[in-house]
């Protein structure tokens, strides 16, 4: 068992800011609770004598999540290719990344995969979602991907986005990559674990997918009780694309196959109309907004946003620092004369816990059923869902060592987030109930992480040279 001493619990929704408490957490292996917030309140270690002590003091809260990333892309920071100029949207990608996810090996989406985990953990998330590409790589990419999650210690959700710009053998190969995985992950639950890693379906976007791939997809949806994960109108070329082509609007595509559910992931929306808006908030499914990667790729500023009814924030594979991607959707909206306020993007922020509850609860609901079938005293506790700090929560947290220069309450988080707070004050950091940093220490093997990631960093370079 773990204990954090006399820290401020701060939960994002609804905010608050706690008085002095102690939090207690059943780590990995202590029975049908492991991986769970044990108890909350004073002098706890009165209770759990045994238990040892993670930190004293600071402020604790549940940990972040990143609803949309491309951990493929760890590796491009600071690239030294020859990169044609690109006029538009479509260019960049040719020019750019399906260059660089044509050049993915093993070895390379491994290096990729585990500095992008290491990079998020630090930065106090302890969730990502990903969304793999990797043409010449494509059997097998998600188990990789997944074994570097699990030797960071995070947890994700994973897909390969299908396309059809590879021609049809990539298509179906990608399709079956995501059922390959969803079964592997269902294998694990049959077998009682709690995965650390779940599976979506993934879709590149609608201008690479055709109707017969979209068919599979949507089986693939069917079969496996997954969400699709697409970017869909990330650029306007996207959305004039589907009307041209297929005669109806990106959204309209994905519901005509019967593939929008709660458990879908739509990428950028940017140039989603207010008609397709309203399909996305009837099918209960989330709008990954990443303001940073709009702005870089220049498609355009997403004025529809407070129209979604579940926005989560994404990185779009530019690191994984949820607090500096907070402050870019919150001055990105300010700027394009929006009615949100810091407050709004705070639930957005806090939004990503309820996709991560899409997947993840099942394995924290039964596990308080079978408990309690068993008289159990844990098997009594509610299940309070992802992102809070609460008896029977998954014990996914962060323990700040923010010192704020003005008082910090449930009413002003959100300005604390955007105006000072950032991730440098992630001192300790648990997921499901293992330590995996602490006092700002990795317990994972961060500089060879790194070392790894610096020389595959240089072959993937020069295999982009050569396509
Ligand atoms: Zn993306």
């Amino acid at each position: 068992m773990i204990l954090f001493r006399n820290v401020r619990i701060v939960e994002l929704e609804p905010p608050s800011v706690s008085e002095l408490t102690d939090v207690a957490v059943y780590e990995p292996g202590e029975g049908e609770a492991a991986g769970t917030v044990a108890a909350t309140g004073p002098r706890l270690h009165e209770r759990f004598p045994s238990a040892t002590v993670a930190g004293d003091g600071g402020y604790l809260s549940a940990g972040l999540v990143c609803g949309h990333t491309h951990l493929y892309s760890a590796l491009a920071r600071g690239m030294l290719v020859d990169i044609a100029p690109s006029k538009d949207f479509a260019q960049l990608l040719a020019h750019l990344w399906w260059r660089l996810d044509r050049a993915i090996d093993p070895e390379i989406l491994k290096a990729s995969a585990l500095t992008g985990c290491a990079d998020a953990l630090k930065a106090g998330v302890t969730c990502l979602v990903d969304h793999h590409a990797g043409p010449e790589c494509i059997d097998g990419s998600l188990s990789i991907i997944r074994e570097a999650y699990e030797t960071v210690g995070v947890r994700g959700i994973l897909c390969y986005e299908t396309t059809d710009r590879n021609g049809m053998a990539g298509a179906k190969a990608g399709v079956a990559e995501n059922l390959r995985f969803a079964r592997e992950v269902d294998a694990l639950r049959s077998s009682g674990a709690k995965p650390l890693v779940d599976a979506s379906i993934g879709a590149h976007a609608s201008f690479t997918v055709g109707n017969e791939t979209l068919e599979s997809l949507a089986d693939a949806v069917r079969t496996t009780g997954r969400g699709i994960h697409i970017h869909l109108a990330e650029d306007k070329f996207d959305a004039v694309d589907a009307r041209h082509r297929f005669g109806k609007d990106p959204v309209e595509r994905i519901e005509a196959v019967g593939a929008l559910n709660d458990r879908s992931i739509i990428g950028h929306g940017v140039w989603l109309c207010p008609s397709e808006v309203d399909i996305v908030n009837a099918r209960g499914a989330f709008l990954a907004h990443n303001a940073r990667s709009n702005m870089n790729n220049a498609v355009g500023y997403n004025n529809l946003l407070p129209a979604f009814r579940n926005v989560v924030l994404g990185t779009d594979g530019m690191g994984a620092d949820m607090l500096e991607e907070f402050k870019f959707a919150v001055f990105r909206h300010r700027e394009s004369q929006g009615p949100w306020w810091p407050g709004d993007f705070l639930k957005v922020l806090h939004r990503g816990n309820e996709l991560v509850g899409r997947y993840f609860a099942q394995d924290f609901t039964s596990a308080a059923r079978c408990a309690s079938d068993n008289g159990d005293v844990h098997g009594a506790r509610d299940f309070p869902g992802f992102g809070t700090v609460k008896e029977g929560a998954p014990a996914d947290l962060v323990l700040w060592d923010y010192d704020p220069p003005t008082p910090l309450t449930g009413d002003n988080i959100a300005g604390h987030f955007a105006f000072g707070w950032s991730s440098r004050s992630a001192r300790t950091v648990v997921v499901a109930g293992a330590l995996r940093i602490l006092d700002h220490r990795p317990l994972y093997d961060d500089a060879n992480i790194q070392a790894l990631a610096r020389k595959q960093a240089l072959r993937l370079w020069k295999r982009m040279e050569e396509r």
